[in-house]
Order: C-alpha cells, then structure tokens, then sequence
C-alpha cells in the first residue's frame, strides 16, 4: 500500500486563520516514523482530470486566480499560486491512493476529504473534491465503473453529493451532525442525521445499520473513506462527542467491513479542528495505523486488530479491548 503526503505544499494563511495546516506535518512525521517506505508525493490533478468532476471554467478561474471575493471567500482561503498547487496535489494525493487501492486493498492520502466543493465553486476550506476527482478518473480509464463514498466526517458532504446526485453507480453515505455547516444540506444517497451530543454508542449503531446498506445497495468496486477527526468531543466545530476511543472502533469497524467484502478503500482524513492539534494528529495517524497494520503487515499499534469476522457489530467491544494507545515503537528519526 502507498501513503501520500502533500504538507510540503504549504497553503500560505494569514496568521489567525483556523485552518489547521499544521496538522499534516506532524500527521506525516508520525507516520514516518513507523513507515516511511511507504510515503510518496503524489502528482499534482491536472485541469483534464480536474474537469471530470468540476466545471472546467471553475478550474480556470482557480489556476488563473480570477475568482472573484465572493467565491474567495466562501471557500476561506486566499489565493496564491501555492493554494493551486497544493489543492491539486491533494486532489491528486487520493486519486494516487485510490490506485493504491485498487492494486493492492489500500491507499492512503494524508490530506484531502475536501468535500464540500461542488462542481462549480468551493466551499468551507475545500478547493476540489478530491473523491469526486478520482472516481470520475477511474470511471474515465474503465478501471471502475461503481463506488461507494463513505463519508464519516461531521460535516456533511454536500459538494460530492451534489455532484454525484443521479448517478447510478456511485453510492454516496454520509453520517454528519444535523446541527452542524453546511446549514442546507444536499441530498446523499443516504444521509444520517445525528444529533448534538450523540456520543460513542449511538453513532457506532447507526453506522451498523447505515454501511451494511450501503454497501448491498452501491456493489462499489472501490470505496473512498473520508475518516474526519471532527465527530471527536474536542472538536470546536463538530457537536457528536465521540472520544478517540470511539473513533478507532468507528474506523475498525468501516475499514473490516471493506475488507471482509475485499473491496478496496482509499482514504483521506478529512477535517479535524480540535482545540489541541495533537489530538487531531493523534486521531488521524490511529486511522492511518490501522490501515497499517491490515494492509501492510507490520505492527505499528499496541494491538493487533481483531479478525475481519469480529469486525461487524463487535465495535464497541473491540474499542474497548484495544483501548486507544497508538504509538511508534521505535522511532527512527
Ligand atoms: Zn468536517
């Protein structure tokens, strides 16, 4: 499995600004630490790939910089040649580990999940929509022809909704807080809508019921997990409460349903805003040591992870069995 990093390519913000950039170095050196031969850069989307999913005077007006500030500013960035950039490598970094995927069960981007760009505007932090990019490349070289989307981050994914709304052969799930951004959401093929607070078990239940069904109903030769930090209870934009714990079950029990099914994932990490930007990095590099351990091999957690039969409704169970202590066990930096 191959996992991308796009972190040199820094987005320059104004000092402030809470788009927590910093979060994919430290991301990236601790995977580094237990994996590094598994790291790449990937290859930057280009317009044409860009264009499968977005309209290409939208693509334009990014690469140019002639959006106007209203659409600057509904997507939170300013602009700079290195925002192109580093918003293409990102597109490029999940279609890079949706190949992954597709070769060998996994691939892995460090960045992306940037869903709430639309067709022809970006929104809330996102430039491109980096899963819609990449199923609509595979599609494009026949190396697909259904997907599934699983959507896990507390906001809901409208951008890649919209964009793939009447599409048979893409599935689009997602779980996000009703109360949360965006305020009018866009129709998935299959939303839940949980409440502020919900906490461990009742997301872990609703998951159990939703992904079941959306994997019968979307038969995806790939998926594309976006694994968001933000349902974390110390997240300062999302509202569910879900502890690490929590989350590590949540990821268990998503990424052992793909592979009991042996269909392959990529995945993005999508947002995560905690006050503490380690917890963030702690909760995505848990994600990402997961896929480790399943895909690759090598034990880079304190535990293994349990069989893909325990997998479907043991969730809770395994979270509780395996605690949350992912670690290096033995640095080499
Ligand atoms: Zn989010």
């Amino acid at each position: 499995m191959r996992i991308y990093h796009t972190d040199h390519f820094v987005l320059p913000l104004p000092a402030g600004h809470r788009f927590p950039m910093r979060k994919y170095a430290e991301l990236r050196q601790r995977v580094a630490a237990v994996a590094p031969d598994l790291l790449s850069v990937p290859e930057a989307a280009t317009d044409a790939e860009l264009a499968l999913a977005h309209d290409p005077a939208y693509v334009r007006a990014v690469a140019a910089g002639t959006l106007d500030g209203p659409a600057l500013r509904r997507i939170g960035f300013p602009w700079s040649p290195a925002m192109v950039e580093r918003s293409r490598r990102s597109t490029g970094a999940t279609l890079a580990a949706c190949r992954s995927a597709l070769a060998c069960g996994c691939g892995v981007n460090l960045a992306g999940g940037t869903h709430h760009a639309h067709r022809a505007f970006g929104e809330g932090f996102c430039v491109f929509n980096d899963a819609a990019v990449a199923v609509r490349v595979l599609q494009t070289e026949r190396r697909i022809a259904r997907a599934l989307v699983v959507d896990l981050d507390v906001h809901q994914g409208d951008g890649t909704a919209a964009i793939f709304a009447g599409d048979p052969d893409i599935f689009t799930l997602s779980l996000h807080g009703r109360h949360n951004f965006p305020f009018r959401k866009q129709a998935s093929c299959l939303d839940i809508e949980l409440d502020d607070g919900t906490g461990d078990d009742a997301y872990l239940a609703a998951l159990q019921a939703a992904l079941p069904y959306a994997l019968a109903r979307a038969r995806p030769e790939l998926a594309v997990y976006l694994a968001g930090a933000d349902p974390y209870a110390g997240d300062r934009l999302g509202r569910l409460r879900l502890s690490k714990q929590g989350l590590a079950a949540r990821d268990a029990y998503v990424l052992g349903e793909f592979a009991r099914r042996c269909v392959p994932v990529a995945i993005a990490m999508a947002g995560g805003y905690a006050d503490n930007i380690d917890d963030v990095v702690d909760i995505h590099f848990a994600t990402v040591a997961l896929a480790i351990e399943r895909h690759d091999g090598r034990r880079v957690l304190d535990f293994s992870p349990a069989p893909d039969t325990q997998c479907s409704g043991e969730a809770s169970l395994l979270a509780s069995r395996v605690g949350f202590a992912p670690h290096a066990r033995t640095p080499s930096r």
